[in-house]
C-alpha cells in the first residue's frame, strides 16, 4: 500500500511533531493511554502508506550505505538516527513508545483481549536483541545482508504479500497480541541502541514519596520496568504503570536527580 509518490519526509515530519507534542504530554503530567492512541493510529498508517518513520530500518540501511534507498546522503540519515539516541538520553524512548510504526503496529496488536505471556523482568529479551544486533551488524557489515528485510519488516508495511519474508514479520506482529512487542524486545537493533540510553535519561518515570507501595504499576507493566529495582531501558513509556497507579503523584515523569526511589 505505500504510495511511493508521497515522500518519505513527510513522515519523518510527523515523526518529529509527533515525537515534540508526547514529550509535552509526558512533561505536563497529562499522558494517558488515550490521549496516545491517536498517535498510534497514525504512526502504523503513516508506517503502511510512506513506510517512515521506520527508525530500525532507516538504521539498516544506514549501515548497508544504501542512499538510493534512503534518498538521503548516509551522514544525514546517520546524525538523524543519532540525534535520537542522544534524545533518549534526556527524555527516554518517546520514539519507541508511539511514533515508530513498527512499535504502534506491536502496541495496537497488543490490545486485542487475549491471555498475555510476558516474562516480566526477564533480562533474557534485551540478552537476545544484544546478539541479534551483533549478528545484524556482521551482516550488514561483512556480507551486505539486509537482515530486516529478511525479517520482512519493509514487505509487511508494503503489503507484499507475495514474498515470503511478509508473513515472517506478519508472524511477528500476530504474536505481539499475546507477547508485548516481540520485535522490539528481541530483535530491534535500533532499540538497542535506544535501550541504554534511555536507561540514563535525564528525564524517567519515578516514583515519589506518596507511593503506597500497592504494586499496582509492577503488575500492569508487561517488561518489569515499573520495577524501582530494573532499569527503565525497557520502558516504552506506554503509560500502563500510570494508569493504574491509584495515587496522584505517586508515579510521574520527572527528572532523574529528583529520583527518591
Ligand atoms: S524498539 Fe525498534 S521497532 Fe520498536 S519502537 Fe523502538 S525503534 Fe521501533
Ligand atoms: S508500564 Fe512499564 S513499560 Fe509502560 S510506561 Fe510503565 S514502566 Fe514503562
Amino acid at each position: 500500500m505505500v504510495v511511493e509518490s508521497i515522500p518519505q519526509p513527510v513522515g519523518f515530519i510527523y515523526g518529529f511533531l509527533a515525537f515534540v507534542t508526547l514529550i509535552g504530554l509526558w512533561y505536563s503530567g497529562r499522558f494517558t493511554r488515550r490521549r496516545a492512541m491517536p498517535f498510534l493510529i497514525a504512526s502504523a498508517f503513516f508506517g503502511f502508506l510512506i513506510f517512515a518513520p521506520v527508525f530500525p530500518y532507516q538504521l539498516q540501511l544506514v549501515v548497508l550505505g544504501d542512499t538510493v534507498a534512503l534518498g538521503s546522503p548516509v551522514p544525514m540519515a546517520l546524525g538523524a538516527l543519532l540525534t535520537f539516541v542522544v534524545l533518549a538520553l534526556i527524555v527516554g524512548r518517546i520514539i519507541c513508545g508511539q511514533v515508530c510504526p513498527a512499535g504502534a503496529v506491536q502496541e495496537l496488536m497488543y490490545l486485542l483481549p487475549v491471555k498475555k505471556h510476558n516474562r516480566a523482568g526477564s533480562r533474557i529479551p534485551v540478552a537476545v536483541r544484544a546478539g541479534v544486533f551483533v549478528v545484524f551488524i556482521a551482516a550488514s557489515l561483512g556480507l551486505s545482508v539486509n537482515l530486516l528485510a529478511l525479517i520482512g519488516l519493509s514487505d509487511f508495511f508494503h503489503l507484499a504479500a507475495m514474498s515470503a519474508s511478509f508473513f515472517v514479520f506478519l508472524a511477528i506482529v500476530l504474536l505481539s497480541a499475546t507477547i508485548y512487542r516481540p520485535f522490539c524486545r528481541y530483535i530491534c537493533p535500533y532499540g538497542a541502541l535506544l535501550a541504554p540510553a534511555a536507561s540514563k535519561a535525564l528525564y524517567q518515570l519515578r516514583r515519589t514519596d506518596a507511593c503506597i507501595d500497592c504494586g499496582k504499576c509492577e503488575r500492569a507493566c508487561p517488561t518489569g520496568a515499573a520495577d524501582p529495582a530494573a532499569g527503565l531501558g525497557e520502558c516504552y513509556l506506554c503509560g500502563r504503570c500510570t494508569e493504574v497507579c491509584p495515587v496522584e503523584g505517586a508515579l510521574v515523569y520527572k527528572r532523574r536527580e529528583k529520583k527518591i526511589t
